[in-house]
């Protein structure tokens, strides 16, 4: 037989909303329904409940609805309807009484029955039923008492149709603080506390004053959701109309400031309450556990044992609890003992608790062997002791413990999965992962919330992104763990511009993000390097309140400083209170990286001060802005701090320390470490190798390599650029050109841009420029801009106008005006005395907007880096100056003259020698003869090119001074001793 309200699916209609609204407006709204509908039995005025009952009669059905399918408005509208008169329904208790006796029973007690029935379906919440026996006391006209509305409101409220309830509220002729309870509680127990907090503030409103039961019932509403403002005016209230001190008042106070983490207060009201019962203590214990106050929770506990109140074993769970929270070992086996002395060890929820203790105190084998006291296991004492080894980091033993759990009849629980797929996630086994996964398919646990969170975690560390968006979004109600760890997945190279989309939706679907979901999504920034969305979530954070959470800060430093914007990353490093060796690193890596290495050498310094101890990372990171402004003695420093820190075993540390000597030119002091280091790699014999090419020891530089092969290393590409600007830097032509052609040969690599430039670099710097043509010509390198760079080069250095003038057309052609194209040729010109030429060049130069890099040269003295510009300004300049005449005056008794025909300005000979004086590495040269300087090394460092005079000066000055200078330029190293190079004027 078909319901009879299956056909009519004009339920659906937005105009039967007026259900919801009070009796009175209901004729208005029924004014405005359309014809069609208003059919006799079926218009909407015939059903409004409570007031039609003749109507009502003709469908009836033995088939109750399916409550599932329908709306709750349909489903009332319908049983009222029809009521079951001549059917006969098991489930009914007691319907013969309707049927046979009802003329005879007078009106007061058939209500009487009515709401004993009511509250009996109230109990079983079935509702269909209850609304039968509603709708039996409307057909019969029986006019309700204040017991009866209550019933129903209470029959309503616990069913969980809140909209009836409340409606039959509205209807009561006069409304007590009953009926009023009835309906907060009924709202409370559905988890419905903001509108129980709204009903209580209407029922106040209404002038009906609450009993204890109303208080407690809106405290608790408080509570749940964490209302604690609201909560304190109920307590005001509560005092008011003295019901302080009432139990249920007093254990919702308790319980309320408990939840909201006022412990303090929930003590008070503690301890105020006349008595103290088992609940109270129970609650008040609770809460000192929740919050980890295990010590407090302990203390209380021998106090109600002192107070000689009953404890039970959810009293001891709780004290367990405590003591789980603050790892509390000692006062965890006081409990056992009691747990043992009080006869429930066996006890499946007690043990549970004690495998907590010991698994929070890192004491697995006294769970496993309490576990295993168990008789006979439930899944809740399986699903801990599983927990406890995946948190323990055993993540194989869980799965293992897992698999026995699998035979025996006990059926695995929700929270049995996700510590079994974190253990999963943990073991690194994705194929594991993936059979538990279709585990949980089987025992249908696929659309739990905690399970799909695991999951997602799961597939995201496996780097499986797109079977953990899947699992996503499968989920019917994604919470803000499982949107964070969907946003987890997306920081590498091919997922990371999903990060930003996903992000946008879980804001726009009203989530709130918290410290992890920033930590996620800065790490997608990061990867996609994208700094504007970065911003944009800077913001976010700073909204949300976030600005001052130290992992949140640390992932803000961290992406500020890949994407190279280190003001805004210094500024959120500053603004940090904690920082620990991670974010220091951070910076001073990207400090160093962005080539601001003075400033990490400072932060480097901080750090220290600061107390906190550097790892080997910032040492590496720290040795690298070293050795780009070759600050030598803060290098030492770091050497000395990593002999002392035991860093000096790793390899990074030790790679970086042989790195920075060799930049900063004290070649000895790398090998010294090369050769000391046990273990080599490739990365390492390259820069030794690098670095002897660089300082002229180009005979070091084939030893090394020979060295390197005869240990087995295959020689890569790095290598061969060692070895042939080795070759280069002495003149070694048949050796380079042997080196070059084993490159294809032997090793079956091919040479690159930068190994042909060397190539022409060894042929070019000997002068051999016909040579130099047929190798252009033959490996077809006539567009390859570096190796004409390289050429213009030497023909300035033999003073070739003529293929210099080509070279520097090629480059011209191929779009590579840079400035030293131009300086370059214009020097061709100089040395030839061309001047009508040198200033075409020039004024091109200057019409192309191409400026000439100005020379800068820099030196540590003592921890302290200076710069100087040729012709810049200098605390010093005028000693620096009186300090470089003297020695003009004393080189030319030793045969120096300037060479000023290197001078590229048309000016007079004695501003052309005034001009030669002004160079930057001469400057810093007397700088660091005047200056009170302990090492007796001078170390100079140059951007650009060293030029023919200074190197002549510099030779002259090492002899008459005794002491060895160290010239880096742009391309190698001058060792400056006993008046001559170590380049054998060879550069
Ligand atoms: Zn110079
Ligand atoms: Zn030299």
């Amino acid at each position: 037989m078909e319901c009879s309200f299956g056909s009519s699916r004009v339920w659906n209609l937005p105009c039967f909303q007026f259900l919801f609204l009070p009796i009175s407006q209901v004729q208005f709204f029924s004014l405005q329904l359309p014809t069609n509908l208003s059919c006799d039995s079926k218009s909407p005025l015939t059903l409004v409940p409570f007031k039609t009952s003749s109507s009502a009669t003709t469908h009836c059905t033995t088939q109750l609805p399916r409550p599932t399918s329908i709306s709750t408005h349909e489903r009332s509208w319908a049983i009222t309807k029809r009521i079951p008169s001549g059917t006969r329904h098991s489930s009914i208790p007691h319907r013969q009484n309707f049927e046979e006796g009802h003329k005879d029973v007078n009106s007061k007690l058939r209500l009487k029955q009515y709401s004993s029935l009511l509250g009996d379906c109230a109990l079983r919440e079935a509702l269909n039923e209850g609304m039968a026996i509603h709708g039996h006391q409307i057909k019969n006209g029986v006019d309700p008492d204040s017991r009866f509305w209550t019933s129903l409101i209470n029959f309503y409220s616990k069913c969980g149709d809140h909209n009836y309830a409340r409606q039959v509220l509205d209807e009561m002729p006069e409304q007590d603080v009953v009926s009023w309870t009835a309906l907060i509680q009924g709202f409370v127990a559905q988890g419905n506390c903001e509108e129980g907090i709204a009903l209580f503030c209407e029922m106040r409103k209404n002038g009906v004053r609450p009993n204890e039961f109303t208080l407690a019932t809106c405290l608790k509403a408080c509570s749940m959701c964490l209302d604690v403002s609201f909560g304190k005016q109920v307590h005001v209230e509560a005092i008011k109309i003295d019901l302080l001190f009432d139990m249920f008042v007093g254990s919702a106070l308790v319980n309320l400031y408990a939840k909201c983490g006022e412990i303090d207060l929930a003590d008070k009201v503690f301890f105020c309450m006349p008595e103290q019962n088992e609940v109270l203590w129970n609650v008040l214990i609770n809460a000192h556990a929740e919050v980890g106050d295990g010590k407090g929770a302990f203390r209380l506990f021998c106090n109600m044992l002192k107070s000689e109140v009953e404890f039970s074993k959810f009293t001891l769970s709780s004290v367990l609890k405590g003591c789980a929270n603050s790892e509390d070992l000692i006062d965890g086996r006081a409990v056992h003992c009691l747990v043992i002395k009080s006869g429930c060890e066996l006890d499946n929820f007690l043990s549970s608790s004690l495998i907590d203790v010991y698994s929070k105190c890192d004491l697995v084998g006294d769970a496993l062997k309490l576990f295993f006291m168990i008789t006979d296991h439930d899944v809740v004492s399986w699903s801990a002791m599983i927990a406890c080894l995946d948190q323990q980091g055993h993540s194989s033993e869980a799965a293992k413990l897992f698999y026995l759990m699998r035979h025996t009849s006990v059926e695995p629980n929700q929270f049995t999965f996700s510590s079994v797929v974190s253990a999963a996630t943990e073991y690194g086994d994705l194929h594991y992962g993936e059979s538990i996964h279709a585990c949980i398919f089987k025992y249908g646990f696929k659309l739990d919330t905690s399970v799909s969170n695991a999951l997602i975690r799961m597939y995201m560390k496996h780097g499986c992104v797109r079977d953990g968006a899947r699992v996503f979004e499968a989920m019917a109600r994604p919470d803000l763990t499982s949107w964070n760890n969907l946003l987890s997945g997306f920081h590498d190279y091919d997922s990371c511009e999903s990060g930003p989309k996903t992000f946008y939706k879980m804001l726009a679907e009203g989530f709130r993000p918290n410290m992890y979901t920033f930590i996620s999504i800065l790490r997608s920034c990061s990867s996609l390097l994208d700094i504007v969305f970065g911003k944009q979530v800077h913001a976010q954070i700073l909204k949300n309140n976030l600005g001052g959470n130290e992992y949140v800060g640390t992932a803000l430093v961290d992406m500020y400083t890949k994407c190279r914007c280190m003001e805004e990353s210094y500024m959120a490093f500053a603004r940090l209170i904690s920082r620990d060796v991670f974010t220091w690193t951070v910076m001073i890596t990207g400090y160093a990286q962005t080539d601001q290495a003075e400033k990490a050498i400072k932060l480097f310094n901080l750090m220290q001060q600061e107390g906190v101890m550097p790892n080997e990372f910032t040492v590496t990171g720290c040795l690298s802005g070293c050795s780009q402004i070759t600050a030598t003695e803060s290098g030492m420093q770091l050497h000395s701090m990593a002999i002392k820190s035991g860093l000096l075993s790793d390899m990074y540390v030790s790679s970086a320390l042989v790195d920075m000597y060799a930049k900063c030119g004290c070649i000895e002091d790398a090998e010294t470490i090369f050769k000391a280091l046990v273990g080599h790699d490739i990365v390492l014999w390259n820069t030794m190798i690098c670095g002897f090419s660089m300082h002229g020891r180009g005979d070091k530089a084939l030893e090394t390599f020979q060295a390197m092969k005869d240990e087995g290393y295959l020689p890569d590409e790095v290598t061969f650029i060692g070895i042939l600007s080795a070759c280069s830097h002495m003149g070694l032509i048949e050796e380079g050109k042997k080196h070059f052609n084993s490159m294809s040969y032997v090793y079956g690599m091919t040479p690159r841009d930068e190994h042909y430039a060397c190539m022409v670099d060894i042929l070019s710097r000997a002068g051999r420029f016909e040579e130099v043509e047929s190798f252009v010509e033959e490996m077809k390198l006539t567009s390859n801009a570096s190796v004409w760079e390289t050429i213009l080069g030497a023909c300035t250095k033999h003073r070739n106008v003529k293929f210099g003038e080509r070279a520097a057309e090629k480059l011209f052609e191929l779009n590579r005006e840079t400035d030293s194209t131009y300086i370059l040729l214009s020097n061709i010109f100089a040395s030839k005395g061309r001047w009508a030429e040198v200033k075409r060049i020039r004024a091109l130069l200057s019409s192309q907007g191409v400026k000439k890099e100005p020379g800068c040269s820099w030196v540590e003295i003592n921890n302290q880096v200076h710069v100087f510009v040729s012709g810049g300004a200098h605390p010093n300049i005028q000693e620096i100056h009186l300090k470089l005449d003297e020695l003009g005056q004393k080189l030319s008794l030793v045969g120096y003259v300037p060479q000023i025909e290197h001078v590229l300005h048309n000016v007079q000979d004695n501003e052309k020698k005034k001009h030669l004086n002004r160079h930057s590495e001469k400057l810093a040269l007397a700088f660091a003869l005047i200056s009170n300087n302990r090492m007796k090394k001078i170390r100079i460092f140059k951007n650009l090119r060293i030029c023919s005079d200074c190197h002549n000066f510099m030779k002259l000055v090492s002899d008459i001074t005794d002491r060895e200078i160290i010239v880096r330029d742009i391309n190698r190293f001058h060792h400056f001793k006993e008046g001559s190079c170590s380049c054998k004027d060879y550069w």
